[in-house]
C-alpha cells in the first residue's frame, strides 16, 4: 500500500474525531463553502464550454496519463478537509481506494473523485490544450478560476486558524 492512501486515511480518522461536529455547526465555513461549491460549477461550466474536458477525454482515450501517482500529494491537507465536508453536503462518502499504483490515488473510474481539485491541476493547461484553447480562451478559464481560487484559500486559512494542529499533520 502506498504512503499517500495512509497518509489521507489518518487525515480523514483526524477529520471525523477534531472537526466533522465543530464545521457542522460553524455558518461561516457553512456559507463560504455553498459560495465554493457555487464557484467550482461554474469553473466546470466554463471548462465544458470551452470544450476543454471533451478534449482531455479524447486524450486519456489514446492513453495517455495525464493524473499520474504522486500528483496526490499536490492537494494539501486543508483543501483535503474542504472536499469532505463538500461531499457531505452532497451525501457521498470519498472514498480512498488504491485502485492502480500508477495512477494518482484520486483518479476513480470515471475521472477526479475531487469536488475541489488541487489548484495545481486546476491550473495545469499542457501545450495541446493551451493551443486547442487559444489564447483569449485560456485567459478566460484562467479568469473564472480565480473566484474558487480566493474561496478556496479563504477556507483553508480559516481551518488552520480554528485547528493548529493541521499544521503539523
Ligand atoms: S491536459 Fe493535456 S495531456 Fe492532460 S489529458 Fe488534457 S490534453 Fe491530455
Ligand atoms: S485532477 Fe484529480 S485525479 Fe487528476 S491529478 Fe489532480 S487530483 Fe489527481
Amino acid at each position: 500500500m502506498r504512503d499517500s492512501i495512509l497518509y489521507f486515511t489518518r487525515l480523514k480518522e483526524f477529520y471525523g474525531q477534531h472537526m466533522e461536529s465543530f464545521l457542522e455547526k460553524d455558518s461561516f465555513f457553512r456559507e463560504k463553502a455553498l459560495q465554493l461549491r457555487e464557484a467550482i460549477s461554474k469553473t466546470k461550466k466554463a471548462y465544458i464550454e470551452h470544450g476543454s474536458f471533451e478534449f482531455c477525454r479524447v486524450c486519456a482515450q489514446k492513453g495517455v496519463r495525464c493524473c499520474g501517482e504522486g500528483l496526490e500529494w499536490k492537494l494539501r491537507p486543508e483543501e483535503f478537509f474542504i472536499n469532505l465536508y463538500l461531499s457531505r453536503l452532497e451525501e457521498r462518502d470519498l472514498k480512498l481506494e488504491d485502485r492502480r499504483a500508477q495512477d494518482c490515488l484520486f483518479l476513480g473510474e470515471f475521472g477526479c473523485i475531487l469536488i475541489l481539485t488541487p489548484l495545481f491541476c486546476r491550473n495545469f493547461f499542457c501545450k495541446e490544450l493551451s493551443e486547442f484553447l487559444g489564447h483569449k480562451g485560456l485567459v478566460h478559464l484562467q479568469n473564472v478560476i480565480q473566484d474558487e481560487a480566493e474561496l478556496t484559500f479563504k477556507l483553508c486559512e480559516y481551518l488552520k486558524k480554528k485547528f493548529p494542529r493541521i499544521l503539523t499533520l
